[in-house]
């Protein structure tokens, strides 16, 4: 029979902080899921961070895109670190990689494992499980306005919005194509036609032109403020929610939120057309009240890395390392980190995972 190896060139950025403890995880599950898959994973490291910044003024290098761009993905740690302020490490870094590489998706799973206690306590694993497709490039996020009249009594200040018609299709056809593929054939739209005037009526209106195109996906949409409460109340009625780029920010870490510990969540900024590359990474930041001591959470970071296989074509070894980490999270007598309850640390919970594969 034949046998077929796929080699992954990623490019590995872990950062500042606890990123440099969780990242190291992930590599292990990656290397032991690849074997059992056969194909083939490479890496080469980068150690841009905040004290790349300290020590050249530059988050990264000028040639730094270029650097990056051969990859097939980017798996990213966490960037941040007390003393550079966050507008200079994400302008300096992140921003500019979500821009060049047209990472026009951000996206989230919303997903209850077993063995964390959620926020809203009769929740079972299962209730919760649905995923939030956030634009990432334009909408709420724009440089356009300006301040008038300055320190006098008529100051105003004007914020513009700024929706486009390929920015807007994209994202939603996005959302229902992953709907498809997930067998979840439902999508939600984010709104608030009923309180802003020109651009969310747009929305509605290219929400209900794709939908057409996708007659089997059933649609509904609500306000962003019920839609909110519904996460909390009733997050059973979600599959795949479709939102702005300030919505789904909102929305993004309302997520997490609901699903307990901020340690668990993945996210991935997803050029959809793999022209450029799509960077993976946890939800949360470089934790420098706790970095150092290796008892960072590691599953958001090794669940980034199973939604970067199920990007570069491995959907089976994807759905295997979520079925791993869902094994030992709602395993009482496996390791758990504190925040998770326990007192293991960062190193004993990725070994676990990479064994229960
Ligand atoms: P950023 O601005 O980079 O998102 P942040 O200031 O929002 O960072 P985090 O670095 O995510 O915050 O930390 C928020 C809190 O969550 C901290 O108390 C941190 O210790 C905790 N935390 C974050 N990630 C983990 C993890 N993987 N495991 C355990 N605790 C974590
Ligand atoms: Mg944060």
């Amino acid at each position: 029979s034949e046998v077929r190896v796929q080699q992954y060139e990623i490019a590995v950025l872990p950062g500042d902080g606890i990123g440099n403890e969780v990242v190291p995880e992930a590599l292990r599950v990656l290397d032991v899921v690849s074997a059992k898959y056969g194909f083939e994973v490479g890496y080469r490291h980068f150690d841009w961070s905040c004290q790349t910044y300290l020590s050249t003024g530059a988050m990264m290098p000028d040639d730094g895109l270029d650097r990056l761009r051969d990859h097939h993905a980017i798996l990213l740690g966490a960037v941040g670190w007390p003393g550079v302020p966050d507008h200079l490490s994400l302008w300096g870094l992140l921003l500019p990689i979500r821009r060049a590489f047209d990472q026009y998706v951000n996206l989230r799973p919303v997903r209850l494992l077993p063995g964390v206690t959620p926020p809203v306590r009769d929740k079972q694993p299962g209730d919760i499980d649905f995923w939030v497709v956030r634009e990432n490039t334009e909408g709420e996020y724009s440089q356009l306005g300006g301040r008038q009249g300055e320190g006098t009594e008529t100051e105003l200040v004007l914020q513009t919005a700024a929706f486009t018609r390929r920015g807007t299709d994209r994202i939603m056809r996005y959302a229902f194509e992953l709907a498809r593929d997930l067998d979840k054939p439902h999508v939600t739209s984010a709104t608030k036609s009923n309180g802003i005037f020109h651009s969310m009526p747009y929305w509605d209106e290219r929400f209900a032109a794709i939908s057409a195109e996708y007659p089997d996906v059933r649609v509904d949409q609500d306000h962003i403020d019920i839609l909110c409460a519904r996460f909390v109340m009733s997050p059973e009625r979600f599959d795949v929610v479709v939102a702005s780029n300030l919505f789904g920010d909102i929305l993004s870490d309302l997520g997490p939120g609901v699903t307990g510990t901020i340690g668990v969540a993945p996210s991935g900024n997803i050029n959809p057309e793999r022209i450029y590359p799509s960077t993976f990474e946890p939800v949360h930041g470089s934790a420098p009240d706790i970095a150092g001591r290796g008892v960072a959470n590691p599953v958001g970071q090794i669940w980034s890395a199973a939604m970067m296989l199920d990007h570069l074509g491995q959907p089976e070894a994807a759905t295997d390392v979520v079925r791993a980490i869902e094994q030992v999270l709602g395993d009482q007598s496996a390791p758990r980190t504190p925040d998770l309850g326990g007192g293991a640390g960062t190193e004993d919970l990725g070994k676990a995972i990479a064994d229960a594969l």
